[in-house]
Order: C-alpha cells, then sequence, then structure tokens
C-alpha cells in the first residue's frame, strides 16, 4: 500500500518561514552554537553557504553559516560576522527559519507537517470532521490528530483512508474504515461521582491534567451530591449500624437512587465501583481496564462504611486504593478518576508521557533531571547532557531496569521485557554478583 507519509519531525509557520532548528547554546569562543534540528535533512540544510533566518529581540535577519560539523548528533554551526562567544550568547533558544518555497521538494504523496497542521477534514460526502491540530508518530505509522465535536480523533494518515490531501485548499477528504469516526468518539470518558462532599470533589477535578481533560472536552465529569436523592426532611445518608456498635452506616437506597438516576440520564455505565479499602487493589492494571470502558460511576462511602447491599446489588466492582483506611471515599475516586483519566487517549498532552510512565509495561521509570545541572553538589548524569539520543535512550533503559530490581523485584516477573532490556536485566544481575 502506497502510505501517505510526512516528514518527522515538526515544523511550525512564522509568517512564511517554517523552522528547521533551535540553537541550544554557544560552544567554545570562536562563535559557534549547537543546534537542535528540526529538519530531516541536517546536512544539507547547515552546510556551509546556506542561509537561515533569525529573529532576536533586535529585529529579524539573514545569517550565513559559515561552518559546520556533526557532534553528537547535532549540528555545530558558525555565522559569518559571528565569531566570539559574545557575538552568540544570549541566542540559546532562538529559531533557524527558512522561506517555505526554500524546502527540500518530497516525493508526490510526503507532507512537512506544517503542510497539514490546519487543513480541515472532511468525509467524501463533505460532512465536516475537524481540523488538523497535530501529526502524531513516524512515517509510515503517522496519525491525524482532528479537533473533532466531541474530543481528539486519531485518523491514520494512510492513502486508503486519506484519499484526497490538498495542501492549497487546506482541504483532507477521507473515507474513514467503518466505526473509526465513532471508535474516537467513544474515547470521551463519562465519569459520574456521588459523594456527600461534592465540592471536595469538585475542587479535585478542577486543575491539571484531569481539569485540562475536561476543557478539552476529552472528559465529562459529573458530581452528584447523594442528599439530592434522600426522600426526608432531614436528607439523612446515613442511619445506626444494625447490630448495635460506634458510627453510622450508609443507608442503601440514595445510593440505588443515584445510580438509577445515572443511568436514566447519561446511559448505562460500564463500570459502577464503591471505593472501600475491602475492595480489590486498584493497580495500573486496573486502570488499564477500566479506561477501555467509555462510562464509570463511582460511590464514596463516608462513616463507618456502606450498606453491605450497595456492594452486592448496585456495585459492579469494589476497589481500595491502599492498605490504609480513609475518612471518606472522596480522595480515593479522584484517585481512581485521575490515573483512568491520564489513559484516556488526548488527556496527557503528549502520549509518550504516559507510554513512559512507572508499571506502563510492568517497570518503574527512570529518574528524571532538569536544570540546573548541578544541585546540592550533585550532578546530573553526563550522558543526558550529551546530546547523544541513542545513548540517552539506553541509560534510561538500564535505569529503569536497576531501579525496578533494586525496589519492586517482583515486577520484574510480569514485567513485558523486550530482547534489548532482558539482555541489559542479565547484565545488571551479573554486575550484583560481581559486587561484594
Ligand atoms: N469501616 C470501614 C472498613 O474498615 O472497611 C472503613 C470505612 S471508611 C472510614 C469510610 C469510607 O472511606 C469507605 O466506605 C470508603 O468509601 C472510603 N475509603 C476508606 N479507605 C479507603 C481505601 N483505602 N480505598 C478506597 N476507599 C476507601
Amino acid at each position: 500500500m502506497n502510505n501517505a507519509e510526512y516528514v518527522l519531525p515538526t515544523m511550525a509557520n512564522w509568517d512564511d518561514m517554517v523552522v528547521v532548528g533551535r540553537i541550544a547554546r554557544p560552544h567554545g569562543l570562536r562563535g559557534h552554537v549547537v543546534v537542535n534540528p528540526e529538519t530531516d535533512f541536517v546536512e544539507e540544510r547547515f552546510r556551509p553557504g546556506a542561509h537561515v533566518w533569525i529573529r532576536p529581540a533586535d529585529g529579524e535577519r539573514r545569517l550565513t553559516i559559515a561552518d559546520a560539523r556533526v557532534q553528537g548528533g547535532r549540528p555545530v554551526i558558525a555565522f559569518e560576522g559571528l565569531d566570539h562567544v559574545e557575538d552568540v550568547e544570549g541566542m540559546s533558544g532562538l529559531e533557524l527559519r527558512i522561506p517555505e518555497d526554500a524546502l527540500q521538494p518530497l516525493e508526490p504523496g510526503r507532507y512537512y507537517e506544517h503542510q497539514l497542521v490546519g487543513c480541515t477534514v472532511e468525509t467524501m460526502d463533505g460532512a465536516p470532521v475537524g481540523p488538523v491540530v497535530r501529526v502524531e508518530g513516524g512515517a509510515g505509522g503517522s496519525r491525524l490528530a482532528v479537533e473533532g465535536a466531541r474530543g481528539e480523533i486519531l485518523i491514520p494518515l494512510a492513502a486508503d483512508i486519506c484519499v484526497d490531501i490538498d495542501v492549497v485548499a487546506r482541504r483532507i477528504r477521507i473515507n474513514p474504515p467503518e466505526g473509526l469516526l465513532e471508535l474516537n468518539e467513544k474515547l470521551v470518558m463519562k465519569f459520574d461521582i456521588v459523594t456527600i462532599f461534592p465540592r471536595m470533589v469538585e475542587a479535585g477535578l478542577a486543575e491539571g491534567v484531569v481539569g485540562r481533560g475536561i476543557e478539552r472536552g476529552v472528559l465529562d465529569v459529573e458530581v452528584h451530591d447523594l442528599r439530592d436523592y434522600t426522600t426526608d426532611r432531614h436528607r439523612s445518608v446515613d442511619d445506626v449500624p444494625y447490630g448495635g456498635g460506634p458510627g453510622m452506616v450508609m443507608k442503601p437506597e440514595p445510593l440505588a437512587r443515584a445510580v438509577e438516576d445515572i443511568k436514566a440520564r447519561r446511559g448505562a455505565p460500564g463500570a459502577v465501583v464503591l471505593v472501600s479499602p475491602q475492595g480489590r487493589p486498584f493497580t495500573q492494571a486496573e486502570a488499564v481496564r477500566l479506561s477501555r470502558l467509555s462510562h464509570i460511576v463511582l460511590l464514596c462511602g463516608r462513616y463507618e462504611g456502606v450498606d453491605e447491599r450497595v456492594r452486592t446489588a448496585v456495585a459492579t466492582d469494589e476497589l481500595s486504593i491502599g492498605d490504609y483506611v480513609l475518612s471518606g471515599g472522596e480522595l480515593a475516586a479522584l484517585v481512581v478518576v485521575d490515573a483512568v483519566s491520564r489513559l484516556v487517549p488526548g488527556v496527557v498532552g503528549d502520549a509518550r508521557s504516559v507510554e513512559e510512565d512507572s508499571f506502563a509495561r510492568g517497570l518503574l521509570d527512570h529518574p528524571h533531571y532538569t536544570r540546573p545541572p548541578e544541585f546540592a553538589g550533585q550532578k546530573v548524569p553526563g550522558v543526558l547532557l550529551s546530546g547523544h539520543h541513542e545513548e540517552v535512550r539506553r541509560w534510561r533503559k538500564m535505569t529503569a531496569l536497576r531501579r525496578t530490581l533494586d525496589r519492586r523485584p517482583e515486577l520484574l516477573t510480569s514485567a513485558a521485557l523486550d530482547e534489548e532490556e532482558r539482555a541489559m536485566l542479565e547484565e545488571i544481575r551479573k554486575e550484583q554478583e560481581r559486587e561484594p
């Protein structure tokens, strides 16, 4: 099949120019800078004699490349007339651009990302789907991220699906396989949380990743005040325990009524989860299972707990977030919503962060570092500053394995290790055997 492809990596519009790289930092004393390239054609783009445009605070200008070499996978270049480190100080972070018509021509059926982003996607019969907001993936497996009316839709950039790509008219006609658009619609995840403290739950939903998911319409969360489902004058949700003893027990009827009302108004949920310290442990695997459903109801207990018949007659699942007792189910419900939401496509901006999270493949995550390069007398491992992508990748895999082996060795028995990881693990084990 002749798949349509686009050329990695990303380019963006800046008037009529496209980004081909970004200055990372000065290098040496003679005006060289290290560049983070954003083009497939590094050697061609950053050869001596080539022109690039920059826009420092004092205005846009064209620079001619005087000297160029590739070091650690990144171009190290110098510009004509900028011969000293002082001339290029302050240029870190600046974009390097070229006019669109100076781009390398691509073979038919291949596109630069900036040509696709902003195009309107419609079906063959003219029904609008939405604008392309991003292109994901690599050559051969690229997908258009399209902002549909009910959330983001991922459309494979394949010739038999994107049948007519007109980058001049800024229009893409698609012939989606049956269910593709509906499948994506299902990815709008519904949560209903039933609680006697709605404000506490709402506060936990307002910020961060979940808050953004709600704002973008990928998550649809409703919080219900259990007292709205009571019938007595005092709006009571609890009663004394049969058989005596301390505390109060949550009555079954208001919870059952709340679930019935949710079903009637929002459709039948895939799961009705009672959060309880006695439930099945809530793990990443459980979060993955729940993320495949499109609608989850969470029931929050309080007091001594919930009448047993809620568990047997109303809930479909009982989940515990850990071996400790909270005063109520609100925090537990928020934990479940957060962990599940992260797995819903479009909630976390960059899907790679979720793929690399601890437990995603049964391993703990590798250590993370940011600036400054030295803190509390401790330096960032040199490999992370090297710019050598392959070595960074291997270091991350190694440290993730080492961490898991040290801290949670039991995870390794069920982790989905690839061949490289199995070999690395063997290497680490041998290393440890040699250590006294
Ligand atoms: N008497 C109950 C027991 O020992 O199992 C504990 C009740 S607790 C004080 C009140 C409510 O908090 C529970 O009904 C449940 O909804 C919630 N809760 C407490 N700890 C939890 C945990 N570890 N995981 C999930 N929910 C929890």
